[in-house]
């Protein structure tokens, strides 16, 4: 009677798929040291981008990668300052026109106020 019950499973919760004949994905071991000196290793696939910190599962310390597993710091771009910026749009002497013609304004040596009179 057990063999003939019908099985079911709910929809995207199973995969059918076979996984004989199928190599598993290669695999890094990372060992990790904590602060209190709990050691325990995470395992990770060979092209995952290998953490230098882990937190440790005993304590949640950040325990650190052992053997220099840790990555090197991934080159950062400098950032780009408002400066930078502005200098892509205008050269120093463009700039310089400019802040002449606001320092003249500012001044009241310019031409015609720009305040209407009412
Ligand atoms: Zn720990």
């Amino acid at each position: 009677m057990a063999d003939r019950v019908l099985r079911g499973s709910r929809l995207g919760a199973v995969s059918y798929e076979n996984e004989r004949g199928q190599a598993p994905a290669a695999r890094v071991r990372v060992d990790f040291t904590c602060p209190q000196g709990h050691a325990f290793d995470v395992v990770f696939a060979e092209e995952a981008d290998l953490p230098g910190v882990w937190d440790c599962p005993t304590c949640g310390a950040a325990a650190q990668a052992v053997g220099g597993a840790a990555p090197a710091a991934k080159a950062s771009k400098p950032a780009r300052t408002h400066w930078d910026m502005l200098l892509e749009r205008r050269s120093v002497s463009d700039l310089q026109v400019l802040l002449d013609e606001r320092l003249a304004e500012i001044r009241g040596d310019s031409g015609p106020p720009r305040r209407r009179s009412a």
